[in-house]
């Protein structure tokens, strides 16, 4: 029950009674509902309007209740305020100043424009999803994006799932049920979210061969653990952590060489996946798909919204009788995309054709190539209209950061930003001031999420595109109160 200090005040005045309160019927004609009634429909305000009642009667036990409370619009401005609040959507869009780029838990990459269009059509058109307009008849929806994944990757063929976690499950399970799976032990490695390749195995009815130590395996590991039961050599490329010092691994074209010495097939999960490396602009350089295939392996999963810049998927690119297998599987159904993925995915694979246009108009790329002097400017923008919001208890500083990538891909290299600093200079606790910020900044209207480290909140502007900064200025008067 929700009773304000006007209530009370009115209730030391004149209490109302409970029998002084409106009917439910009574309101529901009022004309002050009828507007209510137009936007959420009579089943929501009913319920809503059952609850002030609640509040109302209860009020009223308690000798609490304001008579100007019982007004019809008073009632329904009750009424409207639940109703818009609990119809807020809950899924957000917010300011991502966390200085990671690719943040899993804030959607990882940002679709590009390219994708908008096609997608605003298969959410409201029908769509050629799984029918051949050549022959006209049944098509498979591979073939959308099996040719663009081909010609990019040099691949034979290629499939694709839900995400990269269920391209390697679907991969083990139509390679290796039941049978023995070799891959290095400094590679059985944990993506953050509960994906592990050891777990992973299991579930996909492999047996799992750990081949190795930690920082160091031979090809004569691999094949002193080849045996009847062998189905395939597998490779996980270091998507989240580097072994450094004393260590040595098998490298791609030298392990293709041993799987097709005793005749099994060499899969790669790649993780990221690159299609382009991005060396080529300067950023640190990631194997690629192409690459991967070339060394010869014969399977390789990667993600479609890590460094690839689309959206949520898992793509199988490699030889043509082995992806035969996989679509064969029945969990190639279970875990098969959606519409909407397919139709976002096809125009961010055509970018791909016109690489030297990609910095401009892959979303993902655009971000991760961002002057430092744009985002500099930028911070020395916005630190007087934040300085103004939060006063004199908070230090405003512009300073150099350094923003990761994110998704595990490149974990070891920073990408240098520029942002905001906020130290807080008022009296008592300098970690609950922080705490207390950073929620006041996810409050507003659109979250701000930035990142509390060394005493300070950080707001790292990579991010921030130009196009926002307007938006993110404004909002940030309601800080005031
Ligand atoms: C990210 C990653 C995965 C999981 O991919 P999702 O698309 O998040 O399911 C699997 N393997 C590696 C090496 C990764 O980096």
């Amino acid at each position: 029950m929700k009773v304000t200090t006007a209530d009370h005040a009115a209730a030391r005045q004149e209490p109302a009674l409970a029998g002084d309160i409106p009917s439910l019927d009574r309101l529901l004609r009022d004309d002050a509902l009828a507007a209510l009634r137009a936007e959420y429909g009579t089943t929501q305000v009913t319920a809503a309007l059952r609850t002030r009642l609640d509040a109302l009667r209860e009020a009223a036990l308690a000798g609490t209740l304001a008579r100007d409370g019982l007004r019809a619009e008073a009632v329904a401005e009750a009424v409207a305020e639940a109703l818009h609040k609990a119809s807020q959507p809950r899924l957000r869009s917010v300011f991502n100043l966390t200085g990671t780029v690719l943040h899993t838990n804030l959607g990882r990459a940002l679709l590009p424009d390219a994708a908008l269009q096609s997608v605003m059509q298969a959410l409201t058109s029908p769509v050629a999803l799984e029918y051949d307009l050549e022959r006209g008849g049944r098509g498979d929806r591979d073939d959308l994006v099996e040719g663009l994944l081909c010609e990019l990757t040099g691949a034979e063929a290629a499939t694709v799932v839900n995400n990269n976690a269920a391209a390697v499950l679907l991969m083990l399970n139509s390679l290796a049920n039941r049978r023995e799976v070799l891959v290095s032990r400094g590679e059985l490695v944990e993506i953050g979210g509960a994906f592990r390749i050891p777990d992973i195995m299991k579930r996909a009815g492999a047996k799992l061969v750990e081949v190795g130590t930690t920082n160091r395996t031979h090809a004569a590991d691999y094949t002193g653990a080849i045996g009847a039961r062998s189905a395939m050599l597998m490779k996980v490329h270091c998507s989240n952590y580097a072994i450094s010092g004393f260590t040595s691994s098998v490298d791609a074209p030298a392990l293709s060489a041993i799987a097709r010495g005793h005749g099994l097939p060499l899969g790669v999960d790649l993780g990221s996946g690159s299609l382009i490396d991005p060396a080529r602009w300067g950023l640190p350089h990631e194997p690629t798909v192409r690459e991967t295939i070339e060394a010869g392996a014969d399977l390789v999963t990667f993600s479609g919204d890590k460094l690839l810049g689309g959206p949520q998927a898992g793509l199988i690119v490699g030889r043509a009788d082995l992806i035969a297998k996989i679509r064969r599987n029945p969990l190639k159904r279970a875990l098969r995309v959606g519409k909407l993925t397919l139709a976002a995915l096809e125009p961010v694979l055509a970018l791909y054709r016109a690489p030297e246009q990609l910095p401009e108009r892959l979303t993902t790329l655009r971000l991760l190539l961002r002057p430092q002097a744009a985002m500099q400017a930028q911070a020395q923008r916005l630190a007087p209209p934040l300085q103004d919001a939060l006063g004199e208890a908070w230090a405003i500083a512009t300073a150099p950061m350094a923003s990761q990538i994110g998704s595990g891909a490149m974990p070891v290299e920073a990408l240098p930003s520029w942002g905001l600093m906020l130290h807080f200079k008022g009296k008592g606790s300098r970690g609950r001031a922080l705490e207390r910020l950073a929620k006041a900044l996810r409050d507003l209207p659109r979250p701000v999420i930035g990142r509390i480290a060394d005493d300070a909140l950080w707001l790292d502007l990579r991010c921030l595109e130009e196009a926002d900064e307007a938006d993110f200025a404004t909002q940030l008067k309601a800080l005031r109160a």
